[in-house]
Order: C-alpha cells, then structure tokens, then sequence
C-alpha cells in the first residue's frame, strides 16, 4: 500500500487502527489515498507459461456461504475472477473417498472426483486448463502421510498397480465427460517418500508407472507430472530424479512444491529444476507455493504462518504485505521461468482462495466465541476447513485431533468478506509489468482531481446512465466497503465542502 506523503509520517499499522475506530455510520473522505502493487515484467519463455491456481476448497466454502467478489465488490464466479486476472490453469486435488460410513467428509474441501468434476468444469467454462492431482489416499497426502485409500488397504502390489490404473484412467474420463479441459495429471501428491502405502522405491516406481500408462491410454499429449517436496534438500531431490529414471518411470514434469518459510531458497530450488531439465530432459515447474499477505488470522484456527508461528527465517524475502505476496509470486515465476533450456513450464499458487467462512476480526470475548462455534459448524457440516472431526477414523493422530478451519487464510487472494485483494492482479501484470490500479480515490472521472464532477459521475452510475471501469469503480468506492453507493457520493461532498474544489493530484507528491 502505497501512502501519500502528507500521511507518511503515521505508519500504516497506526492509520489502519485509527480507521478501526471509526463507528461505523462515519463517512470516510475521499482523499489522499492511493492503492497499488508494482510487478516488474517477467519475459517467459512459452506465451502460454502456466500462471496456475489451486481452489480445491472452493466448493465447501461455497457451501458455507462465501461469497467471492471482484476488485469492484461485485460478486462473481471465483473462476471469472482468476481468469480476469491473468489465472490460467486450475489444479485440483481428488481423493478416493474422503468420507466415514455415516457419509460426513473428513473436511479440507472434501474434494472427491465429483468435485473434481465441477471445478474442472468451471475452469474450462472460464478459459482455464486444469490439472489434476490425484493423492491416491482417501485424505491429505504429503511428505509425512501416504495411506492408501481405505478400499484398497488390503491390496497386494499387483491389485494397487490395477487400481491405480483403472481408478486413474476412469475419472479422467469422467473429468473430461464433465467439460474439463485436462492438461496435466499429477501421480501422487508430495510423493517424497512414498505413495498409496508403499514406500519401497521399487512399489513405488511402479505405481508412478500404472499412473502414467493410464493417462497416456486417456490422452497422449496430457502431460504427466510428478510431485515431490523438500527442494532444500537437493540431494534427496537430485536422487529422486536419478532413481525415476533407473527404474524407466515414464513422465513429463519433475513439480515440487516451494514454501519459503521451509523450503529453503531460490537458489536451492533452481538447482533442483535445473537438475531435472539437464541431465534427464523434462519440464520443470512449482506445483505449489504461497506467501502470506498479512499475518492476521480471520476464522479463529490458527494459520501455518502467523505472529508466533514460522514469521521469520533466512529466506523470507518479501514483507508479510499485499505487495510482498505479489513480489513472492513473481518471484517464483521467475525462478521457474530461468530454468535452463526453456523447460521451466510454470507454478501453481496453492489454495489461493481458501478465506475465513466467518469473520473474527476484531471480536473478542462472547462475540469471539459465537463467531468461532458458528464458523466450527460449517467447517463440520461442508468441510470447509483443513479436517473435520470426522477424519479421525482414518487419520486418527494428526486431522483427528487437531482438526479445524483454514490455515492460510492469510495466504489467499482475497480479504475476510470474499473481495480480491490487488495482489492478485500479479497472475496479469507479470505478463506486462505494469502498475496498475494506481487509483486516486474519488477521482472517479480519472482526470487526476477530486471535484463536483466526480459526485455527477457517482450519481450518473446509480442512475443507471453509465457504466464505470474497475479502476473506476475502485476510485468511486470512497469509503472502501465493497460497494459504489449514495453514501459514496455523499462523502466526496463533504470533502469538497471541508478541503474545497478542486482537490488535485499534484498537491498528493
Ligand atoms: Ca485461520
């Protein structure tokens, strides 16, 4: 957030708890105030360079009353959202049966293959490629939890390897059936050290090679992808990549995920990649990252970054800000985008919409608590949180006792009520290297002043006479509550009538 110089002397923290203060029927003025993200141009080797997102949780939360809007606050599919600004390809998780014997999902989205089915639907309805990412495990598989699904628990090898295969080939059928654009397939999640319960490099190898027979049967120019985790520690990396191709596993892409907070630096993971892209050929890309904007928590369960929590380390580059979550994604893209030869194909932002069911903030006491109990029910009844209490059945030690709501709210695209933050306008400007959104607020006519002329603009719009642009529309949202109302135009009045006509950029610098 960029402050204009009159108000520099207040550091932010001090002007936005002063604002906090306002009751709420007072009416913000207009002026100064100014609201940009700066992205420097990234020049990517392929025009079509993945600019990814992960939502898997967008149906649950859906489900539980969220609302998504615009940079405008107008409410809007999610999907036009990302694709308006510059998201272009949607990755899914998909579990075999993230549900108990009564039928109550074990939370995080409970992302079966029917969700699956509708995401991919709505990416393509937008535009977007989605890639799928099978976890071949009935719930969360990462670098510490690769069960197998509960139907396949007692399998031999040979019985996995024909699951896998049929259960691979069968939803992507169902997936494209369902109007997805499938671009990618991920065999496993986080694959490190093991997938579907087997953990021996040889099972393993082989189920990665079921995997990717089957998306070859389905469709010979999907790419296959396989994920791993941990790029700070490159040796472990660098042998994954030798022992695949020891055992001939056949694939496409060498992912893994990037955390800054764990995953060490941009350096170690251009090493990783590069590694992949130069002794074995293959496409190199980030299936996952995130960064936080803020490190505020809005649905009462604690975040995987927070005050207390992960907020420092060598590695963290970037301030915990709206702009340093731009400059995080850009600077993955960069990193992925100089893999050697042009392999690096791009990145997915993991969970990038993942916001509170219910507001906190600011509330405490019995308020806090009402907030909270209501929250905890819809991340019980929709899944909407990272588990439910449900998941103990199957993940008895971990989601069954900690289980709760989302844990990178403050990692996502958007604030507390659903409204795209400017961060995500990272996804296009990288594209372009603009600065864009550099709004004056209540300059709604864009001519650089605040006048009566602004007021006439408002009131045309609510009149019905004119349409305003989304820059427009940010500039004419005076007191910035997701809307463009009479209340508005009543506050440009009063800062004319307080401060005078005209009110000029020029005096702002
Ligand atoms: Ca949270």
């Amino acid at each position: 957030m960029k402050m204009p110089t009159k108000f520099t002397a207040l550091c932010c923290a001090a002007l936005l708890s002063a604002a906090a203060l306002l009751p709420a029927t007072a009416t913000s003025h207009p002026a100064p105030y100014r609201d940009s993200i700066t992205v420097e141009k990234i020049d990517f080797n392929h025009p079509d360079f993945i600019r990814g997102m992960d939502v898997s949780s967008v149906i649950s939360l859906e489900q539980s009353g969220v609302v998504y809007r615009n940079e405008a606050g107008e409410a809007q599919d999610l999907f036009k959202i990302l694709a308006d600004n510059g998201v272009n390809y949607i990755r899914v998780r998909v579990w075999l049966d993230p549900y108990d014997a009564d039928g109550n999902g074990y939370g995080g989205g409970n992302n079966d293959l029917d969700k699956a089915k509708q995401i991919g639907k709505r990416a393509a309805d937008n535009g977007m490629k989605l890639l799928v990412d099978f976890h071949y495990s009935d719930f969360w598989a990462d670098p510490a939890k690769q069960k197998a699904p509960k139907a396949w628990a007692n399998f031999t090898l040979a019985q996995k390897e024909k699951a896998l295969y049929d259960y691979t080939l069968n939803s992507l059928n169902e997936i494209k059936s369902a109007g997805a654009a499938v671009g990618m397939v991920q065999i496993g999640n986080e694959t490190t050290a093991g997938i579907a319960g087997e953990f021996n490099n040889t099972n393993r190898a082989k189920l990665f090679k079921a995997g990717a027979a089957a998306v070859r049967a389905f469709d010979k120019d999907v790419l296959v992808a396989l994920h791993f985790t941990n790029p700070e520690k490159t040796a472990t990396m660098k042998w994954i990549a030798d022992y695949l191709h020891q055992n001939s596993v056949d694939y496409d892409v060498f992912a893994t995920s990037y955390y800054p907070c764990w995953h060490g630096s941009l350096e170690n993971l251009a090493e990783v990649l590069n590694y992949a892209a130069d002794k074995y050929g293959k496409y190199a890309m980030v299936a996952e990252t995130s960064y936080p904007n803020t490190l505020e928590d809005t649905d009462g369960h604690g975040n995987t970054i927070s005050y207390w929590n992960n907020n420092t380390g060598d590695n963290l580059l970037w301030d915990f800000t709206v702009q340093g979550q731009a400059d995080e994604v850009r600077a993955v893209m960069n990193a992925v985008n100089n893999v050697h030869n042009g392999k690096g194909i791009g990145m997915f932002y993991w969970e990038g919409a993942w916001v509170s069911v219910g507001d906190i903030s600011g509330k405490s006491g019995s308020a806090y608590t009402a907030q909270w109990t209501a929250n905890s029910k819809l991340w019980e009844q929709f899944g909407s949180g990272w588990a439910s209490s449900y998941s103990v059945e199957y993940d008895p030690d971990d989601a069954g006792k900690y289980y709760g709501g989302s844990a990178v709210d403050n990692q996502v695209f958007f604030d507390a009520n659903g409204k795209a933050l400017p961060s995500l306008h990272v996804f296009r400007d990288v594209a372009n290297g603009t600065v864009t959104h550099d709004v004056l607020s209540g300059d709604v006519n864009g001519d650089g002043r605040v006048t009566i002329s602004d007021v006439t603009e408002v009131q045309r719009l609510l009149a019905d006479y004119i349409v305003l642009s989304p820059e427009q529309s940010l500039a004419a949202d005076v007191n910035r509550d997701g809307s463009v109302t009479v209340d508005d135009a009543t506050a440009v009045q009063q800062y004319l009538a307080e401060y005078g006509n005209p009110y000029h950029v020029n005096t702002l610098s």
